[in-house]
């Protein structure tokens, strides 16, 4: 039996992760489970998996997890220290799939005893990829791709040689607003901003999708990931969702990954890995579809892509103030303070503001320089919101 424990296993991507898990119950021993808000949902999969330990995020959920548990025999605990002591828990496959700079801490703790870590939280890439890949390197420990583009990058470089690789190109529906007018921007909506056309995610990220602060990370991932220059990286518009992504060779062939707009395909690759198995997801009819389209990225309309490509040539820490600047930026959109293209002025500010400090972003990364980094960059960037804002 695998022994396989899930970080944000209440969340869109954990749940896809429950629903595969959950049709072979015989092959896994799931060890530790966990999720923030929603109690109901841990405490009822944290019984029907037979997990060891649930965890949330809220210290002030506690009782209600305990009491929702009362019975099982399953241990309830909560804070952020106790997720990432879960991590510690001796597990063979870990899904990191915690939303946000949150899912760096455990990430890093799933490595250092080893385990495969199935990687959906890309923030952890973003913020220390440095850091996760050395501690991979140092404990034995392997990293797999969950987002769609990078599992689909990992999938079409098998039996490759990296040398003959010339660009990799990942592709982006566009998100909620590919097709407004620029000027109709600033007035949309949370409402139009979660409503994504193909995929179905997370709150957060499905606002980065309509922003394209998502892709900007997934170009950040890249680079962490396959170790490429960023001037090797593509983003690519492709409104259907079916191409992830595309790796360029130098003797001029593309190889495409082709596959429905399901995360558990994803997930399932890097859960067998490296085997494939059989998954439950849709067999696409191409002559049905008909056709592919494409467009380039409009910098114009998704300043992200931008920023993504200055973070890459800042180096060092950049990461990790975007990533913060990011999220307290998105948090402003989402509490009504910010219209959705002062998301991307609020990140430009905080990183002018930051990057120009070779003390604070070229010090060497840890775990605690990361945290310190994330914490300034969150301050500035709220009081950038502010004045943004007013
Ligand atoms: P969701 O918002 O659906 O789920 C997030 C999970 O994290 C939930 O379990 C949530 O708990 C938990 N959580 C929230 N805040 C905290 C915190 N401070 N500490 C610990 N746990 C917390 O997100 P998604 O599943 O959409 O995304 C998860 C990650 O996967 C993100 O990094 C995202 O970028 C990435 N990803 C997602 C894809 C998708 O299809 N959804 C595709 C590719 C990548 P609760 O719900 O109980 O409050
Ligand atoms: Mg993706």
């Amino acid at each position: 039996m695998r022994r396989v424990s899930i970080f944000g296993a209440t969340g869109s991507i954990g749940q896809n992760t429950i629903d595969l898990i959950a049709r072979a119950p015989d092959a896994y021993d799931v060890v530790a489970l966990t999720g923030a808000g929603n109690i109901a949902q841990l405490a009822d999969d944290a019984r029907r998996l037979g997990a060891d330990i649930a965890i949330t995020a809220r210290d002030d959920r506690l009782e209600d997890l305990r009491d929702a548990l009362k019975g099982s025999g399953i241990a309830a605990a909560a804070g952020a220290d106790a997720i990432r002591e879960a991590a510690t828990r001796p597990a063979d496959w870990i899904m990191s799939a915690i939303v946000g700079a949150a899912g760096l801490a455990p990430g890093i703790e799933a490595l250092k005893q080893g385990a495969t870590l199935a990687l959906a939280n890309k923030e952890s890439l973003v913020c220390a990829g440095k850091l996760m890949l050395e501690t991979a390197r140092t404990h034995g420990a392997a990293i797999l791709p969950v987002d769609s583009e990078h599992s689909a990058v990992f999938q079409a470089l098998i039996g490759e040689d990296m040398a003959a690789v010339e660009r990799i190109i990942i592709t982006a529906s566009g998100g909620a607003f590919r097709d407004w007018p620029l000027e109709d921007l600033a007035e949309a909506t949370l409402e139009q901003a979660s409503n994504h056309p193909n995929w179905d995610m997370g709150q957060r990220i499905t606002i980065d999708s309509a922003s394209m602060f998502n892709k900007a990370m997934e170009v950040i991932e890249t680079r962490e990931f396959f170790g490429v220059y960023p001037k090797q990286i593509e983003v690519l518009v492709h409104p259907q969702s079916m191409i992830h992504a595309l790796v360029g060779f130098n003797d001029g062939a593309l190889m495409a990954h082709i596959g429905p707009p399901d995360m558990r395909h994803a997930i399932g690759y890097a859960l067998h890995h490296p085997h494939r198995k059989p998954l439950p997801v849709e067999r696409l009819d191409l002559a049905k579809i008909g056709s592919f389209e494409f467009r380039a990225p409009d910098e114009a309309r998704w300043p992200a892509l931008r920023l993504a490509r200055d973070v890459m040539e800042r180096g060092g820490m950049a990461g990790a103030v975007f990533n913060a600047a990011k999220e307290i930026a998105l948090d402003g959109f989402i509490a009504g303070q910010l219209r959705f293209p002062q998301m991307a002025q609020v990140v430009e500010d905080t990183l002018e503001q930051l990057n120009a400090d070779a003390g604070l972003i070229d010090v060497t990364m840890t775990l605690d320089n990361v945290a310190h980094v994330d914490h300034l960059a969150r301050q500035t960037a709220k009081a950038v919101s502010k004045k943004r804002a007013g």
